[in-house]
């Protein structure tokens, strides 16, 4: 569903606005089609974010830095990106390293353009940017270090359980804001450093 941080954020599915659904009674119909997400033919069943099985082993966003950008390889020459528009477009671009409070306090990544939707995709209740690193290989290493202290316990049914997870988001900040110190880590200004909150149409 595509995402607004609105408040309370809303939910849209096509043209449908889903929020004015709450409340009433919603069946959904299978129609038994099923298109790959990429090259768009029918296919039986998906692999990795809905691609069919050709395109999930080809295609450049269905590589192994969508999941794990610690793993990026695009910027070494000998095992480029397999489509040099997609490195420039995705890996080469700012990405914001963050803390978020979810059902705890996890660290994690996204690109520039896609804050705060991320936030919200993940059911985060808070969240504040600490970094600003110039592609996804850089900020990936940066995260996988600070995931090894902090991790990410979060589930999805807590979030529709509660508006309120456990957590002290700010004292969690402080912590990794000390280690990102002793690794060397440029932080944002303050004046960046905001905290976003976010309310949920339950
Ligand atoms: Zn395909
Ligand atoms: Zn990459």
């Amino acid at each position: 569903m595509e995402v607004e941080a609105t408040e309370p954020v809303s939910y849209k599915l096509g043209n449908l606005n889903m929020n004015n659904l709450i409340g009433s009674q919603v069946s959904l119909e299978f129609t038994g089609e099923i298109n790959c997400i990429a090259c768009g033919r029918d296919i039986k069943k998906t692999f990795s974010q809905g691609f069919c099985f050709p395109c999930s082993q080809t295609r450049a966003d269905a590589d192994i830095c969508i999941v794990k950008p610690e793993l990026c390889h695009h910027g070494f020459p000998e095992n480029p990106c397999r489509d040099e528009e997609f490195a420039q477009s995705v890996c080469f671009k700012p990405h914001v390293l963050y803390a978020a409070l979810t059902s705890g306090v996890k660290v994690g990544i996204t690109r520039l353009v896609n804050v705060p939707s991320r936030w919200i995709d993940q059911g985060a209740t808070a969240a504040i940017p600490l970094a600003q690193l110039p592609d996804r290989f850089t900020v990936g290493q940066v995260e996988h270090e600070l995931a090894q202290k902090y991790a990410d316990k979060t589930h999805w049914m807590t979030m529709l359980k509660t508006q309120h997870p456990e957590g002290n988001l700010e004292a969690v900040v402080e912590m990794m804001l000390d280690d990102l110190d002793e690794m060397g880590i440029e932080i944002l200004d303050d004046s960046e450093m905001v905290q976003y909150n976010f309310e949920y149409p339950v």
